[in-house]
Formats: C-alpha cells, sequence, structure tokens
C-alpha cells in the first residue's frame, strides 16, 4: 500500500521536534550537530531570536495580502537586494525552482521584445541541478530527472562541464538567449566554477550580447564567504536565481535582475500568489540585512578556514575514507573513497548530520554563525565517524 506521503523521498529514521543554532533535537532527546543546514537554508541557524521575533510580528499585523497591493515588508527586502547587490530589480518567488521558471521566461521575453524571437535557446552544464519542475528538469536535463517525464520543455543545450571548446562553439550559434549556471554546483557534487571561467564566461557573453543568468540558490546568501558567490570573480550576471538561505528557513525565493535584462517583464507578463508575502519578506529582509553586514562575512570567512584546515586533516588521517576536500567558504564537500551514503550514515550514529550528493560528495552547509565550539564538536564528531567506516590508519 502506498504510504499517505507520497515516497518520491527515502528518509532517514529521523525526527526533529527542535532546533536551537546549529543543533537539532529528536522526539526521542537526542542531540544532533546539524552541518546540513536543511540544505543551505538555515543560514542563521535554528531559531535564530532576530528572525522568530520578525516572524512573529509580522504573523501579528497581516499574513497575506496579494501583490494586487502594497507589501512594505517585500520593498524592503527588494531595496536592500538593490543597494547590496548588482541587481536593479527584484521578483519574489517561494522557492528556487520558481526563480528558475521566471529566469527562463525572462529570458525568453528579453529576446522576444528586442524582434529576435529566434534566440530562445539556453545554454546549461552537466552536473547542474536548477529544480523539479519543467523547466528545471529540462534545464539540468540530467537522465535521473528527466526520464519519464517527457515531453520536455524544448530549448536547452546541455554542454560537458569544463568543456570550453563545446562553450565556445555553442555560445556562438545564434539562438542563444542565455546561459544558466551554478557558481559552484550544489547538488552535482560542490563543483565550483573557477574564477576565470566564470570571467571568461561572462567576455563570451558580452562579445555575443548573451544574457547570463546564475542560479545562486544554493551558494549564495554569504555561504561562500561573500554575500554572492560570483563577486568573488570580480564579475556580475544579467539575472540571479536566489532561494535556500534568503529565507532563513521561511520559504522565499527570488530573481534579481538588471533594469536592461528585466525589460521584457511588463505589468501582466508574471504573478504569484504567494510570492513575495509579508512573512515571507519580513523574515528575508532581516537575513539580508544580518548576512550582507561586512563583519558577518568576514566572520563566515574566518570560520571557513578554520572548518577546512580541520578537514584536510580529516582527509589526511582517513585515506580509506576520503579523497579530497573542495568548495568554497562554508560550502564544503568531502569527495568520499566509501559510497558517500555510507559516510552520512555514519554521522547519524555520531549525533552529526551531514548532506550526500552527486560524484560521490558529502556535503557540509553549515548554518553561516556556527560557533568555533561547533567546529570543534563538528571535526571530532567528523572523526568518529571516519574512524568506524575506514578504521584508523
Ligand atoms: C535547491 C536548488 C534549486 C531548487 O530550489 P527549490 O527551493 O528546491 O525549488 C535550484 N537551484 C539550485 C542550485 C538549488 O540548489
Amino acid at each position: 500500500m502506498i504510504p499517505s506521503i507520497l515516497p518520491t523521498y527515502s528518509r532517514a529514521p529521523l525526527t526533529f521536534v527542535k532546533g536551537e543554532g546549529s543543533w537539532l533535537t529528536t522526539d526521542d532527546g537526542r542531540r544532533l550537530l546539524d552541518l546540513g543546514a536543511g540544505i543551505a537554508v538555515n543560514a542563521l541557524g535554528h531559531a535564530h531570536p532576530a528572525l522568530v521575533d520578525v516572524l512573529t510580528q509580522q504573523a501579528n499585523a497581516v499574513w497575506h495580502v496579494s501583490n494586487l497591493y502594497n507589501i512594505p515588508a517585500q520593498q524592503t527586502l527588494a531595496d536592500l537586494l538593490a543597494e547590496h547587490t548588482f541587481a536593479d530589480t527584484s521578483f519574489f518567488t517561494n522557492s528556487g525552482t520558481e526563480a528558475c521558471e521566471l529566469a527562463v521566461k525572462m529570458a525568453r521575453k528579453y529576446w522576444y521584445e528586442k524582434g529576435q524571437e529566434d534566440r530562445t535557446t539556453i545554454l546549461t552544464f552537466s552536473g547542474s541541478f536548477h529544480g523539479r519542475s519543467s523547466a528545471g528538469i529540462a534545464a539540468a536535463g540530467s537522465e535521473k530527472m528527466v526520464k519519464g517525464f517527457g515531453p520536455l520543455l524544448p530549448g536547452f543545450k546541455h554542454l560537458e562541464f569544463g568543456d570550453h571548446d563545446a562553450l565556445r562553439a555553442a555560445i556562438a550559434e545564434p539562438d542563444v538567449a542565455a546561459v544558466m549556471v551554478e557558481p559552484v554546483q550544489g547538488e552535482g557534487g560542490i563543483r565550483p566554477l573557477p574564477d576565470a571561467c566564470l570571467k571568461g564566461l561572462r567576455d563570451l557573453c558580452d562579445e555575443t550580447g548573451t544574457l547570463m543568468i546564475l542560479d545562486e540558490v544554493q551558494c549564495g546568501m554569504g555561504r561562500t564567504g561573500k554575500l554572492f558567490a560570483h563577486e568573488w570573480a570580480g564579475i556580475t550576471p544579467d539575472i540571479m536565481m536566489v532561494a535556500k538561505g534568503i529565507g532563513g528557513g521561511f520559504p522565499l525565493g527570488a530573481v534579481l535582475a538588471t533594469e536592461e535584462a528585466a525589460s521584457g517583464m511588463t505589468v501582466g507578463t508574471h504573478g504569484s500568489t504567494y510570492g513575495g508575502n509579508p512573512l515571507a519578506c519580513a523574515v528575508g529582509a532581516k537575513v539580508v540585512e544580518l548576512i550582507a553586514d561586512a563583519d558577518f562575512l568576514a566572520e563566515v570567512n574566518r570560520k571557513a578556514a578554520l572548518l577546512r584546515q580541520g578537514l584536510e586533516g580529516l582527509v589526511a588521517s582517513h585515506p580509506s575514507v576520503f579523497e579530497a576536500v573542495r568548495g568554497s567558504g562554508l560550502m564544503l564537500g568531502l569527495k568520499c573513497v566509501v559510497p558517500c551514503g555510507d559516510f552520512v550514515a555514519a554521522g547519524f550514529a555520531n549525533d552529526v548530520i551531514t548532506v550526500p550528493a552527486a560524484d560521490n560528495v558529502v556535503r557540509l552547509l553549515p548554518a553561516l554563525n556556527l560557533s568555533d565550539d561547533d567546529i570543534a564538536e563538528a571535526l571530532t564528531r567528523l572523526d568518529n565517524a571516519a574512524a568506524e567506516l575506514g578504521g584508523v590508519q
């Protein structure tokens, strides 16, 4: 008999009933150190007092009004994003998938309005993840995501991650509207696009007029130690997808864009019932305010260096379990020798939460404000899990 919840997830036998900072408590009283943060969502940890405060204040004021009316919290959030990023304008969604949908629509509408309606193709890369909607799976294109769900949304061309020649040839085609890429692939196994490649891609986009869409749903919002990952390369996109961390655990996503890239999106061309609602935007504005702070980001970088150093030691002491550390900031991956799922399970047994990814990688995506004590505790627990799996060398 089918379970009453559609069985699309294989769930770990853990039931969390309370969260505080980087710690989660189960229904049977176990406390686990959370290095997954709901897959890079709880960017400020669980139950951050300032977020609980703005959420409850907004809940007591008004929950929902519709985008037919002004929403002050949405305006505050949009102004903050315009102040701290390349963006002239933002549209708010409830998820990263919805941000992908709008990014695709926006890019195609841009060229339509320019009288070049044949420019509809969007270039994407192997190993990418852009959500589970029809556009999202067509964009990523992996067999695992698309098989059985055809006919797929047309107009995506998939390139091999790292194949510069294929990219150079593909982007010169006259039907290309945009390129969509994650500066650091998350689901694909924490694969950073080197800064030089992101710069080179920006140049190719400029030469051909192609719109650059960055998917910073997982790598954005302070995760790599800058507010957005592309800042490390000194470039800016035309359109950017954001979600996960921006809501700190409340469902919120956004598409940020330059005035030029957004020029096709006029009254009536897009909408969302819940997107940009008062609750999500009140939380989102507080999250952006706290994470965009230079001192906060400096702390993220300091902690990232501390954690990374410890992980290099961990990999060196357990060569039969791990191959390498990779990633950027607090978006780190342990490339495994053992099946990565085995390590995640060993972590659970040692009361530490990690997240598996493709390419046999275990992801560490902790709260950006975890403490130095949390880092020390994390390294101890990861070491214990590795020792159990591989024996101490
Ligand atoms: C999670 C994710 C998405 C999809 O976001 P949802 O909120 O799950 O719809 C899209 N792109 C990337 C890079 C992601 O990590």
